[in-house]
């Protein structure tokens, strides 16, 4: 494939499509494995990025285990993407090889529709491509992310990392990172200094929730089910602690919190939550993409409460928030791994066992 505009941009990655060696499932049940897959010959505007950090999320290990129902196998998680540009197509102006950029959950949208013109390009109208688990709408293709050595992304959803950004530390911010500041920035009534916000699971989301919050400049509250989390709570910027299992501290709580950001990642009652909203609160879910038990609209119509949800992130507040983490040096807590420590990692990660994001080291174990 031609790259007349960055000449120097000639890699194996530009002659045609190319063998990828890559971790991911063949089954909901089984381990992940290495296995190879083809990445494609670079469209005008894409851009070929060699991998170099790979964050966790909990959604990696619900799609490997189909825990949604929609998994294409084979299953080659990853989209909490940081690496380096190799080669770029023709029709790039943002990108020159040698820079480093990043990737989060979007790989492509129709870019002309009224979501995509407003910067929501994950809610695009004629559907978006999920960086894994997707479908290519120009070959078909079941996308692969980024558990890999290498992935070719449309340049639109490539982000800038800041020269002052640790690529080592940053990967989560890709999705961790942007799901809890887009709901935290939707709502500046409800979140901001003189606010009282309350974050539920300290998990991957859930510590990034706790540390944007308070660079936010609001009073946050960690909801945990975790008594043994506290301390890290409060070192990672929440002012107060609730433990959510004891009835007494939830009883105290009531009808503190003008916004609560609930990441539990499984189906649960939200009631005991909504008791915690104050007049005009707020709660945004983030984590249980399933079914939910029924609400009682009592809960909600007294107080003039609202419940609603939050899907990761547009590419501009995605690019802004990768910007106000560099300027405020703001870094997810992160446990590097080997890419052959994965499934070990999974097994953690289902024992509440992180704290708080695994980060694989591409270099190394793939
Ligand atoms: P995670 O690291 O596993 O953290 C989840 C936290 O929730 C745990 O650390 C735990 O915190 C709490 N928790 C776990 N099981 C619980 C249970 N049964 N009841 C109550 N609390 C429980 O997960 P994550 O990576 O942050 O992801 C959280 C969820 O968000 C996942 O379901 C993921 O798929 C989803 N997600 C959604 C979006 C979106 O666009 N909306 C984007 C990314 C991820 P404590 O110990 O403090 O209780
Ligand atoms: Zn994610």
């Amino acid at each position: 494939m031609a790259t007349t505009a960055q000449p120097e941009a000639t890699t194996e990655t530009t002659a045609g499509p190319t063998i990828a060696k890559a971790w991911g499932v063949d089954a909901p049940d089984e381990q992940l494995k290495p296995m190879e897959i083809e990445r494609r010959a670079l469209r005008p505007d894409d851009v070929a990025i060699k991998i170099t950090w790979a964050g966790i999320c909990h959604s990696d290990l619900h799609q490997c285990r189909n825990d949604w129902h929609n998994s294409r196998y084979p299953v080659v998680p990853g989209h909490e993407i940081v690496g380096l540009v190799t080669a770029v197509g023709p029709k790039v102006t943002k990108y020159k090889v040698g820079d480093t950029v990043a990737v989060g959950t979007v790989v492509d949208a129709d870019l002309t529709c009224a979501e995509c013109q407003a910067g929501w390009e994950q809610f695009c109208l004629s559907g978006s491509t999920f960086t894994y688990n997707g479908v290519d709408k120009i070959d078909g293709t079941i996308t692969k992310g980024g558990y890999s050595d290498h992935i070719v992304v449309r340049e639109h959803f490539v982000f800038r990392m800041p020269d002052n950004l640790d690529p080592a530390k940053a990967s989560p911010l890709l999705c961790a990172g942007i799901t809890t500041w887009s709901p935290l920035r939707q709502y500046p009534e409800h979140v901001a200094p003189g606010k009282k916000v309350a974050v539920a699971g300290l998990g991957g989301l859930g510590h990034l929730g706790v540390k944007f919050a308070n660079a936010l400049g609001a009073h946050v509250t960690m909801i945990t089910t975790s008594p043994s989390k506290g301390d890290d709570a409060r070192a990672l910027g929440a002012h107060d602690v609730v433990v959510s299992t004891d009835a007494e501290q939830m009883a105290a709580a009531a009808g503190r919190f003008d916004f609560i950001l609930d990441t539990i990642p499984v189906t649960h009652d939200v009631q005991p939550y909504l008791q915690l909203l104050r007049r005009g609160g707020r709660m945004v879910l983030v984590g249980a993409i399933e079914p939910l038990p029924s609400i009682h609209g009592g809960l909600l119509i007294m107080g003039n409460k609202a419940i609603g949800g939050s899907g990761v992130g547009g590419c501009p507040e995605t690019q802004e928030m990768l910007d106000f983490c560099a300027e405020h040096q703001l870094y997810p807590e992160v446990e590097t791994i080997r890419m052959d420590q994965v499934n070990e990692a999974y097994e953690r990660l289902l024992k509440n066992d992180v704290r708080y994001r695994f980060v694989i080291d591409m270099a190394r174990g793939l």
